[in-house]
């Protein structure tokens, strides 16, 4: 089953359930305390919290989503992607939890041949809010699933809240079980590489006050509307559907994977480090597309800063791969073409993408060779002297100076026979992440959460620390 007939298939079920279809917002949000839509939930928060009245009682949709925070996990979990769609169906005040539950399982376990997504019941396990005694009831009556495949969960794992007074409540998530292959027995409490998250439904059923943080507050009492909000991960259906390892593999992502393993010349399956590279290329490539297709452009703060680190890390993920000539050109057309029918734009718009995309990739191998030079130079003085480790000041004005990731230093001095003194280096980029903050405290700050953009903004002109920090946005889920 193809992305995209999962993502009709989701749309025809709830359609013919009574919601209106709406289309996916921008993955740039008007919201300036979110870097980007996170989730499918963040265009309808206006309606959730009851600041504007919701046109309709239910809705569906499929929204593209760019989550940064899961950068890391990206081609080491089979789950977690820089660019991903959520498929969310709503509720403003209408239908609540029996509601919701009854429409997931029917259209997860109803047979394709009768619109649903085929998913056998014994594949499936859900979790609960701990205290949720209805959601687990439902789910017993409902989908008749016995106790043991229904957990119970805490705070930190299945409840939902902005963080603000306002409306907040408990969630439930649906699991695939992907076989003993994949890990240990227990159910997701115990292992959530085996057992695959796959939807979550939330209740928005109380008001909360005194907020000390996302899971410590006081619950006022019921809303007078409650709401539903679902998201279920487009990527992680189609992967299961297809019957391959990852989402890096479906039909949407793979076509890049695949020109990655040509251009490179190895093979895919080969090697664990390589076929996270190319994992990695495959995700970064397709999220640098879809974020310059909603006007995002490479800069050096702020959003344009999520994108040109995607793409340097595109880049150097190619080079680890042995590939040190200009691949984007292939690399964005692979992905284009498996983008198009979905998203349109990526090939109306393609002259504009692929220009921004051809030039950041060679301004970055222009940064790369012209660090290489100074590098090599730093080597060979070090090795003169009789030493065997380059100093942390030198790591640092590469870095610094020249834009020169450190891991890239360290990868060539290793190859030199030289070690690196990582903890100067480390305490030197510290010294400059504090000056960074304090400078930022002392300037006056229009939002609450804007630490993404006050580290961005302190780094200035020339600095790229995509490769040391990790940086986490601001989230609503
Ligand atoms: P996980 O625990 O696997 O990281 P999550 O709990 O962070 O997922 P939610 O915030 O509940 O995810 O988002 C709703 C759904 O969106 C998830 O159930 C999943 O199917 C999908 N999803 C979330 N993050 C990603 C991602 N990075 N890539 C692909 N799909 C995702
Ligand atoms: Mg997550
Ligand atoms: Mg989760
Ligand atoms: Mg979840």
């Amino acid at each position: 089953m193809k992305t995209a007939e999962i993502a009709q298939r989701y749309l025809d079920y709830f359609e013919k359930n009574d919601h209106t279809i709406v289309p996916s917002a921008s993955l740039v949000t008007d919201d300036p305390s979110l870097l980007f839509t996170v989730a499918g939930m963040v265009p309808f928060i206006p309606y959730l919290t009851g600041v504007v009245p919701a046109p309709y009682p239910r809705a569906a949709d499929v929204q593209k989503c760019i989550r940064t925070n899961d950068i890391e996990e990206v081609g080491h979990t089979a789950r977690h992607g820089t660019f991903f769609q959520m498929l969310g169906n709503w509720s403003f005040g209408d239908y609540f939890k029996e509601g919701a539950i009854s429409y997931a399982w029917e259209l997860l376990t109803s047979s394709e041949s009768e619109g649903g997504l085929g998913f056998a019941e014994r594949d499936l396990w859900v979790t609960v809010y701990q205290d949720d005694d209805e959601a687990a009831e439902l789910w017993q009556k409902i989908a008749g699933l016995p106790v043991e495949r229904i957990q119970r969960l805490g705070r930190e794992d299945n409840y939902w809240s902005t963080g603000q007074p306002g409306p907040a409540g408990p969630c439930s998530e649906i699991y695939f079980d992907r076989g003993p292959a994949y890990g240990r027995e227990g159910g997701p409490a115990v292992d959530d590489n085996r057992f695959t998250e796959i939807w979550n439904l939330v209740f928005m059923q109380y008001a909360i006050t005194n907020v000390r943080s996302k899971i410590d507050f006081d619950i006022i009492g019921d809303l007078p509307a409650k709401n539903i909000d679902t998201g279920m991960g487009l990527e992680r259906v189609a992967f299961i559907k297809q019957g391959v390892d990852n989402m890096y593999e479906t039909d949407q992502v793979r076509p890049v994977l695949d020109r990655a393993v040509e251009l490179s010349g190895r093979r895919y399956g080969a090697d664990h480090e390589d076929d996270v590279r190319f994992r990695v290329i495959a995700d970064h490539v397709r999220s640098s597309l879809m974020l310059l297709s909603d006007g995002v452009t490479p800069a050096n703060d702020g959003r344009g800063y999520i994108l040109r680190r995607l793409m340097r890390r595109s880049v150097r993920a190619m080079r680890l791969l042995g590939v040190d000539a200009p691949t984007f050109p292939e690399l964005f057309a692979a992905s284009r073409d498996a983008m198009k029918d979905a998203y349109p734009v990526v090939e109306t718009d393609w002259q504009r993408i692929s220009q921004y995309a051809v030039a950041e990739e060679e301004t970055f191998l222009r940064t790369l060779a012209a660090g290489s030079t100074i590098l090599d130079l730093a080597v060979e003085d070090t090795k003169k002297t009789g030493g065997s480790t380059l100093s942390g000041p030198e790591a640092f004005l590469l870095h610094d100076t020249y834009g020169f990731p450190i891991d890239l230093t360290l990868e060539i001095a290793e190859e030199a026979g030289l070690s690196v003194d990582r903890a100067a280096f480390d305490s030197l980029m510290l010294e400059q992440r504090n000056r960074a903050k304090a400078d930022a405290k002392s300037r006056k700050r229009a939002f609450a959460d804007q630490s993404v953009y006050r580290d961005f903004r302190a780094h200035g002109e020339t600095v790229f620390t995509g490769y040391t920090d990790l940086e986490t946005e601001s989230r609503v889920l």
